[in-house]
């Protein structure tokens, strides 16, 4: 039986425009492409470990809108079960404005809509899903009482309770944590003082030594850093579920042409609790999801651009 991973999550649909330049303030440009997509980093990643072989639950809110429709019927297509989602009149599914520039690069504006709904009783409602988790995966996009919840049961209930904390919302330290990994681009973890010092152009090897230190700080069970384009390194300290991890790694992203590197770290994420929940070393694990990234910043697009679970391991040995 497959691993499961319980996506506790933010759902949005991406109004995504590609444009060769981002717009300076006051100024209206022309989009070469257009795409409305089903999007939000707990959708996508709930995507990418489904992808990736997990058996996914994403729990989750929509509004009663065409929007929150389509993300139904894009995670219907793509085989993940719907039960988890609510849908809600209070508030309208929550929207992400994307540009993708011609050099890859991408924005993003947020209004999150019926996400800002997921309250401490609303993730109490939910517990029942939570019962035979092998992992639990939240976001930043979460209210910050929701998350520190999810990582509450995630804790009666024994599962690794893995956190990506992006955007780096003011999370309690003591469920930072509990976070097993806690999962930040360089400047989220610049954000919560890992790293801080570094220079925009800081090797792997300066990266991995502030993951270690972090862990070493009790920060989190254990720290992953995703680089972009340079890869990902991941540090494991006292507590985390994999002594293996210690003291850590640094995975170097293999050379590619990325065309859109919208969702890489959605990718990234999904993929790695995926392989985590599965019984695989934080290390390997990384190199996977390292993988998985690298193959989708070559695609168009957020969950279509998800490599699958053959497709990686092939990538990555
Ligand atoms: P995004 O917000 O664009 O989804 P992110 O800022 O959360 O991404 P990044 O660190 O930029 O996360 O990327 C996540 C992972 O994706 C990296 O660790 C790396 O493995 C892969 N990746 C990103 N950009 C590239 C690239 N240009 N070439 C190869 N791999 C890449």
């Amino acid at each position: 039986m497959s691993a499961r991973v319980v996506v506790v999550g933010s759902l949005n649909v991406d109004a995504t425009c590609y444009v060769d330049d981002f717009p300076a303030p006051g100024q209206t440009i022309a989009a070469t492409g257009f795409q409305l997509a089903l999007g939000g980093k707990g959708a996508n990643q709930a995507v990418a470990a489904h992808v990736a072989g997990a058996d996914v639950a994403l729990l989750a809110r929509v509004g009663d809108d065409a929007n929150g429709a389509l993300a139904l019927a894009t995670l219907e297509r793509l085989g993940l079960p719907t039960a988890g989602i609510r849908t809600t009149t209070d508030a309208p599914t929550g929207v992400a404005l994307i540009t993708v520039a011609a050099s890859g690069e991408n924005t993003v504006v947020v209004a999150g809509g019926a996400n800002l709904g997921w309250t401490i009783e609303a993730v109490d409602a939910r517990r029942a899903h939570l019962a035979d988790a092998a992992v639990v995966l939240t976001q930043g996009e979460l209210p910050v009482v929701a998350i520190e919840r999810c990582a509450a049961l995630a804790h009666e209930v024994g599962a690794r309770f893995v956190l990506n904390l992006a955007p780096p919302v003011g999370v309690g330290a003591a469920t930072v944590a509990l976070a097993d990994p806690l999962v930040v681009n360089e400047h989220e973890a610049k954000a919560l003082g890992i790293g801080r010092d570094l220079a925009a152009d800081a090797a792997l090897g300066r990266w991995l030594e502030a993951a270690v230190d972090a862990v070493a700080a009790g920060t989190a069970r254990s720290v992953v850093v995703t680089l972009g384009a340079a890869g990902a390194v991941a540090a494991g300290g006292a507590g985390t579920h994999d002594a293996s991890a210690r003291p850590g790694i640094a995975v170097s992203a293999p050379r590619v042409r990325a065309v859109d590197t919208t969702g890489a770290g959605d990718g990234f994420t999904g993929t790695l609790a995926a392989f985590l929940a599965e019984g695989r070393s934080l290390h390997e694990s990384v190199r996977l999801a390292v993988a998985a990234a690298s193959l989708a910043v070559q695609r168009r697009g957020t969950v279509d651009s998800y490599a699958s679970r053959d497709r990686v391991i092939e990538a990555s040995a």
